[in-house]
């Protein structure tokens, strides 16, 4: 099965073999290996030595997006910890909307700023939402809008924070591995949030935050949870060794990890990725426009992980019906909108090609037919 879902992605089979064994965390040899490989991924965020780190969380990325709020935001509870704040989460999409409900139900403060579905962040809304309201700590900001195909700019929005003096919380986790971040250029940002499975082509099991290890020594005792504290889990590192874990650590998604990093390396680094995965999303936008499908971003906006595209207007037209239909020719898109209007969902990330692409646009087509959906082609 052809997997265009965002996440988990498709991977190599050398990836999922370097998972296929039985792994000891606790052993010294292994939290070696852990160690480098958290110093690997803060290399690959930017990072520097001393200045930033790694730290790994078991779970998804909703795991770590929930743990950063509550290490670094403080709350209404813990205010005799330290300053009073809240976060301000741009309303960019579904992934967005998902940060809203982690911080709400963790105690924070929230405050929404209404955005675009179909733009990058405006800078200045960012600004003046921040001006307005000084007891905002943070800006809680998604850099792929994984429900849209937006990317959202963290160097225009970064420039903002920084200049206010307020700090960022970054969900990376569809844009990691491929869109360029670099924690050396971001004084402000808390947390870059990403997952292994998807632009990282690896497993899923875990989540990782690339911080300023300043922020968690002034930051600890804030989260209100052991098993999210960030501040701890830095803290285990210190005291045991950064690749010693509180709890049992997925292992065997961490060893194909690092499987996964040395394919990153081999194939040429970030750059050759994201530019794997834009020929991948031309093919899929020019495929898809070909069918008489109508994209629901214009090119100029669309972004190279993941494509939301209008569905058939039509009275038949049913999402789920569609998806299995389509599974029956071997490929697998998601099966849930993000959008108001019926749309679907078809990614371009994972270790796939534009051969891959192009399998999956004729099955599309194959698919409609099928189905009695073909839409009329727009008339010359
Ligand atoms: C995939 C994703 C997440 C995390 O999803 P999980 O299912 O919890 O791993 C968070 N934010 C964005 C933007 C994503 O694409």
């Amino acid at each position: 099965m052809l997997l265009l879902i965002p996440g988990p992605v498709m991977t190599h089979p050398d990836v999922r073999a370097a998972a296929d064994r039985d792994i000891a965390p606790w052993d010294h040899d292994v939290r070696a290996e852990i160690g480098a490989l958290l110093v690997r991924l803060r290399r690959l965020a930017g990072g520097q030595d001393g200045v930033h780190v790694a730290l790994p969380l078991p779970g998804s990325g909703h795991f770590m997006v929930e743990a950063a709020i509550r290490t670094f935001v403080p709350s209404e509870r813990n205010r005799g910890h330290g300053p009073e704040g809240g976060i301000l989460i741009p309303a960019t999409g579904q992934y967005a909307d998902r940060m809203v409900r982690l911080a709400r139900e963790a105690g924070r403060r929230v405050t929404i700023l209404p955005a675009s579905l179909t733009r990058p962040l405006d800078p200045a809304a960012v600004e003046s939402a921040l001006r307005a309201d000084p007891g905002i700590s943070h800006i809680g900001m998604v850099h792929s809008e994984t429900s849209t195909g937006v990317i959202h700019d963290p160097e225009a929005i970064g420039a903002v924070v920084r200049k206010l003096g307020r700090r960022m919380i970054l969900d990376a986790v569809s844009a990691f591995g491929a869109l360029p971040i670099a924690m050396t250029d971001h004084p402000e940002v808390d947390a870059l949030i990403f997952t292994p499975n998807k632009c990282l082509e690896a497993l899923p099991g875990f989540s990782i935050a690339v911080c300023p290890v300043d922020r968690l020594d002034e930051c600890g005792g804030r989260a209100e949870s052991w098993s999210f504290d960030l501040a701890d889990i830095y803290q285990n590192g210190l005291a045991n060794g950064p690749g010693a874990g509180r709890f049992t650590p997925p292992i065997q998604a961490l060893a194909a990890l690092g499987t996964a990093l040395d394919r990153l390396d081999a194939e040429g680094g970030r750059e050759v990725r994201l530019a794997r995965y834009r020929d991948n999303m031309a093919a899929l936008y020019d495929g898809l426009e070909g069918l008489g499908l109508r994209p629901f971003l214009p090119r100029s906006v669309q972004g190279p992980i993941i494509m939301n595209v209008h569905a058939p207007a039509h009275p038949d037209w049913d999402l789920r019906r569609f998806v299995e239909a389509l599974k029956r020719r071997g490929v697998l898109i998601s099966n849930f909108r993000n959008t108001e209007e019926p749309s679907m969902r078809i990614g371009a990330i994972g270790a796939i090609a534009r051969p891959d692409i192009l399998r999956a646009v004729a099955a599309i087509g194959e698919t409609l037919d099928e189905l009695g959906l073909r839409p009329m082609t727009r008339a010359a």
